[in-house]
């Protein structure tokens, strides 16, 4: 998706812009910072441009492009969450179930309004998760550079191969894609049979593509798990939807984390409830495996205080997310990040600015290209307004504030005509 602009790049007149703070990322923040930008391509940054002209931004952050690790679009035309604030997880994924049911296929307009939505306010690069039978077609606007997860439901043994069948067809459409990269979602322990995650995982192994699943996400999963009975079952009962052999008598999320780190990558979708053990497991291979904290659809759901402090302090990769608009109130990821930096006080605020930047890009395999501003990178930039005082730490500008995100530049090209 970047050769196309590549070939231009030793043609095109490099351009500079300077903030009052540009955040590498890479290394501290530079006062009077300059990011120089030739093609698709950061150049140099530093504290001057030698060769080419500047346009000064004024009081501004120059960031990273904003990464967000998980939403799914799909849901962006909802004016706000399922239920209230407090919903039990289960009887949000009743109703969930329910306004799904009553659409009669699954379009690409709110993807397109998500992913306008999203760019404005400065994500350059999102994880989707997608429903088999949307147009991939609709990556192709202007939006945000996406990750594309197709969601795998396997509710039966006899739905196992016609669901791999799609995997498998997802991941040869993304070979001729240009505006999107592939990942596959096999759901959630409870929507998943085990011969599907099993092949799954093998799949992502031999293709080299990161895999996405939700795990540990409320008390009621890991009730259905431990015992298979509670509010779950019923649930699934409900919708003729269980089946007694998918999750064996005694599962933990542990159970998963080991399967899932057979995959070549695997991102572990809000883990709420992970144990000291789990959270270990995933300290242990933050090369291969990240957790996705989704901050506001947790509080959304009210959930037990989250496990940050204890992810860190193992090393674990946590990468954030604004999940989709039937969780949370809209796509904006600053929103996110600043929900982290007041809940979770002392973790410090470089390392939030990291879980919106560099670790969600080694979280999606991409760190390479994207997640810091170094020479060779793609110029993705995000440009937040910054409050009119000073601070110690320049990282503070960007959390005690609500200034919002007023331009971007995707692989070199700015965006701004949002306003
Ligand atoms: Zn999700």
């Amino acid at each position: 998706m970047i050769t196309e602009v590549d070939k231009t790049d030793s043609h095109a007149e490099p351009f500079a812009v300077k903030a009052r703070y540009v955040f590498p990322v890479a290394g501290p923040p530079l006062p009077g910072g300059v990011v120089t930008i030739r093609g698709s391509k950061i150049v140099a940054v530093g504290s001057q441009s030698d060769n080419a002209p500047v346009e000064d931004l004024g009081n501004v952050a120059i960031l990273p492009g904003l990464i967000n690790a998980h939403t799914h679009l799909e849901f962006s035309r909802l004016e706000a969450p399922i239920g209230e604030p407090g919903i039990g997880f289960v009887d949000w994924v009743g109703k969930l179930v329910e306004l799904i049911g009553h659409w009669d296929h699954v379009s690409g307009d709110a993807v397109e309004v998500g992913l306008a939505e999203s760019a404005r306010f400065g994500t350059t690069t999102l994880a989707d998760i997608a429903r088999p039978g949307r147009p991939s077609s609709v990556y192709t606007p202007i939006g945000p550079d996406a990750a594309v997860f197709l969601e795998l439901i396997a509710l039966s043994h006899e739905s196992v191969n016609p669901i791999l069948g799609l995997a498998r067809a997802h991941l040869k459409s993304a070979q001729l894609a240009q505006d999107w990269r592939v990942g596959l979602s096999p759901h959630a322990p409870y929507t998943v049979q085990p011969e599907l995650l099993e092949s799954v995982v093998a799949l992502s192994a031999v293709a080299s593509v990161p895999l996405a699943f939700h795990l540990a996400e409320s008390p009621e999963e890991l009730q259905l798990l431990r015992n298979g009975t509670g509010p779950f079952r019923d649930l699934l009962v409900k919708l003729a939807a269980w089946d007694d052999r998918r999750i064996r008598s005694g599962t933990r999320p542990m159970d998963y984390l080991r399967q899932l780190s057979m995959a070549h990558r695997a991102l572990i979708i809000h883990g709420n409830y992970l144990d000291d053990e789990e959270i270990a497991f995933l300290g242990k291979r933050s090369g291969q495996m990240a957790v996705v904290y989704c901050p506001r659809t947790h509080a959304f759901f009210r959930h037990a205080p989250y496990p940050l402090e204890k992810l860190l302090a193992v090393g674990a990769r946590v990468a954030v997310g604004t999940d989709g608009r039937a969780s949370a109130p809209d796509l904006n990821l600053m929103a996110e990040l600043r929900t982290v930096a007041a809940r979770h006080e002392a973790v410090a605020r470089e390392t939030v600015l990291h879980m919106g930047t560099i670790d969600a890009a080694r979280a999606l395999g991409m760190a390479p290209e994207i997640g810091t501003l170094e020479a060779g990178k793609a110029a993705n930039l995000t440009v937040l307004a910054l409050p009119d005082r000073e601070a110690d730490d320049p990282h503070d500008l960007l959390f005690d504030s609500n200034k919002p995100v007023v331009a971007t530049w995707r692989r070199g090209r700015k965006n701004d005509g949002w306003a």
